[in-house]
C-alpha cells in the first residue's frame, strides 16, 4: 500500500534545499580559461556566424533540438481552476521533471501573465527560435482551442496542448483495448461523455478518428446534455450536439456501452452504472475524485472494465504515458507539427504494448506477480521502460510517413539503441 502523503510532506519537498524542482546544468567542459573562451567570447562567435548563415545550424550548435517549452497561463491548473501563472509554476516544473526522467528532454517552464488569446499567441510565436517544441498546459477552454489552433498554423515546430491531446491519446489506447476485452466494435458502441471541456472535446474527436460514429455519442456539460435545441452552445460544443431526446445522464447511461467522465467528482451513481449495457466500460477520469469511485463502480458491476486518472487503482489513464515519448519522436525527426497521424500512431503503440508480455521489472515496480492483458490491465504502466523505445519510434515514423519530418531516420535499430541507452 502506497504511503499516504500529507500537505507538509509536499511543501517540504518543494522548499527544502534549493527551492523548486529544476536547475540548469552545463553540458560542456567549463573548468579552465580555455573552456570558457570556447563556451563564451570569443569562441562562441563561431557557431553564431554559422547559424546566421544558415538558421538550420541552430539545431547543430545549440540546445534547441532537445528543448521543449512547457507554457501555461495558470487558468485551468489540475483540478484547482484559475489560480494564476505563479501558482501554476510547481506543476510546470513538475512536467519538466517528467519530460527529463522519461525521455531525456530538457524543459524551460514558462508561465505567462495573460488570459488574452492574441497576446498569448504573440508571446509564444516570439519564443519559437529558442525551442524545439511547445507543450501547452493547463489553459482553460475555450481559449485553449483557439490558442493551439493558431500556434499550429503559425509555428514550424511541434506543438501540443497536453490536456487535450495527451488525455485523448491515452484514453483512446485504453478504449481500444477495453473494447477488445469485452469484444465490442468501436463503430457500434454507444458512448456517453460527461464534460465538454478541453479533454472531452479532444477525446471525442480522436475516438471518431478511430472509427466511433459521431451519432453514437451523447455529451454533457454542467448545464446538461448538448443537444440541437440548446441556444447557449459555443461553436466547439455545437459540433457535438445530439438530436436525441435524452436530457439526463441517467437516461443516457441506460444501455450505454461506454461512459467517459472528464468533468467533476461523484456525479455518477451505482444505479446508473447498473443500468448500462453488458460489459460496461467506465472511464471516470475527473481528478482527484473520479465521477464514481473505483470501489462503488466495481461493486455495482462485476462485468465492468474500469479506468480512472488515479495512481492507486488499476488502469490509470495518465498523460505521462504520452507526452514524453510523443515529443521525443517528434523532436528526433524534427517534425514541423504533431499531426493526427502521429497521435494515432501513439494510440496504437500504447494499445499494442499493453498486449505484450509484461517484463519482471514492471511487475516488481508495481509489487505484482503477473500483470496480464485483461479488464484490470488495458494500458501500459507509467514505469514500463519499454514505452520510450516503443512509442517514440512509432511517432517518428508516422511523422515521416505523413510528410512532416525534416530529418528522417534511416537506421531504426540504431535509433532504438540510442533510446535504450
Ligand atoms: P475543463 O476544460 O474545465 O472542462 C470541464 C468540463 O466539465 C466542462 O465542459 C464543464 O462544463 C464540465 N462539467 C463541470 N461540472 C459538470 C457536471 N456536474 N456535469 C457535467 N459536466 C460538468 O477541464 P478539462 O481539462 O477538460 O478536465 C476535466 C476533468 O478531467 C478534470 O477533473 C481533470 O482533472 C480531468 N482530467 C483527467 C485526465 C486524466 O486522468 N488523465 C486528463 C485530463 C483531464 P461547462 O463547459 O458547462 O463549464
Ligand atoms: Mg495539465
Amino acid at each position: 500500500m502506497a504511503k499516504k502523503l500529507n500537505k507538509q510532506d509536499a511543501l517540504d519537498y518543494h522548499s527544502q534545499g534549493r527551492p523548486g524542482k529544476i536547475e540548469v546544468i552545463p553540458t560542456k567542459n567549463s573548468k579552465t580559461q580555455w573552456d570558457l573562451s570556447l563556451a563564451y567570447s570569443p569562441g562562441v562567435a563561431e557557431p553564431c556566424k554559422e547559424i546566421a548563415q544558415d538558421v538550420e545550424n541552430v539545431y547543430k550548435y545549440t540546445a534547441k533540438g532537445n528543448l521543449v517549452a512547457v507554457i501555461s497561463n495558470g487558468t485551468a491548473v489540475l483540478g484547482l481552476g484559475n489560480i494564476g501563472p505563479e501558482a501554476s509554476k510547481p506543476v510546470m516544473e513538475g512536467k519538466g521533471v517528467l519530460f527529463k526522467i522519461f525521455a531525456d528532454i530538457d524543459v524551460f517552464d514558462i508561465e505567462l501573465n495573460t488570459t488574452n488569446v492574441d497576446e498569448f499567441v504573440n508571446v509564444v510565436k516570439a519564443l519559437e527560435p529558442t525551442f524545439g517544441g511547445i507543450n501547452l498546459e493547463d489553459i482553460k477552454s475555450p481559449e485553449c482551442f483557439a490558442i493551439e489552433e493558431r500556434l499550429r498554423q503559425e509555428l514550424k515546430i511541434p506543438i501540443m496542448h497536453d490536456d487535450q491531446h495527451g488525455t485523448a491519446i491515452i484514453s483512446a489506447a485504453a478504449l481500444l483495448n477495453a473494447l477488445e476485452v469485452v469484444k465490442k466494435k468501436i463503430d457500434k458502441v454507444k458512448i456517453v461523455i460527461n464534460g465538454a471541456g478541453a479533454a472531452a472535446m479532444a477525446c471525442v474527436r480522436l475516438y471518431v478518428s478511430l472509427g466511433a460514429k459521431p451519432e453514437n455519442f451523447i455529451m454533457f456539460d454542467k448545464d446538461g446534455v448538448l443537444n440541437t435545441s440548446r441556444t447557449d452552445l459555443d461553436d466547439a460544443k455545437k459540433i457535438f450536439a445530439t438530436r436525441s431526446k435524452v436530457t439526463r445522464l441517467e437516461e443516457a447511461l441506460k444501455g450505454a456501452d461506454v461512459f467517459v467522465g472528464l468533468s467533476v467528482g461523484n456525479v455518477v451513481t451505482a444505479e446508473m452504472i447498473r443500468s448500462m449495457g453488458k460489459f460496461p466500460i467506465v472511464f471516470a477520469m475527473a481528478n482527484p475524485d473520479p465521477e464514481i469511485t473505483y470501489e462503488v463502480a466495481i461493486a455495482a458491476r462485476p462485468d465492468i472494465v474500469m479506468a480512472t486518472g488515479r495512481t492507486d487503482y488499476p488502469n490509470q489513464v495518465n498523460n505521462v504515458l504520452g507526452f514524453p515519448y510523443i515529443f521525443r519522436g517528434a523532436l528526433d525527426v524534427r517534425a514541423t507539427q504533431i499531426n493526427e497521424a502521429m497521435k494515432l500512431a501513439a494510440v496504437r503503440a500504447l494499445a499494442d504494448l499493453a498486449k505484450t508480455a509484461v517484463p519482471d521489472i514492471v511487475n516488481m515496480a508495481y509489487n505484482e506477480r503477473n500483470i496480464v492483458f485483461g479488464p484490470t490491465y488495458i494500458i501500459p504502466k507509467p514505469l514500463d521502460p519499454r514505452l520510450l523505445s516503443t512509442v517514440a519510434p512509432a511517432v517518428a515514423k508516422a511523422a515521416m510517413d505523413s510528410g512532416v519530418a525534416q530529418a528522417p531516420i534511416t537506421d531504426w535499430e540504431a535509433y532504438k539503441e540510442t533510446l535504450n541507452n
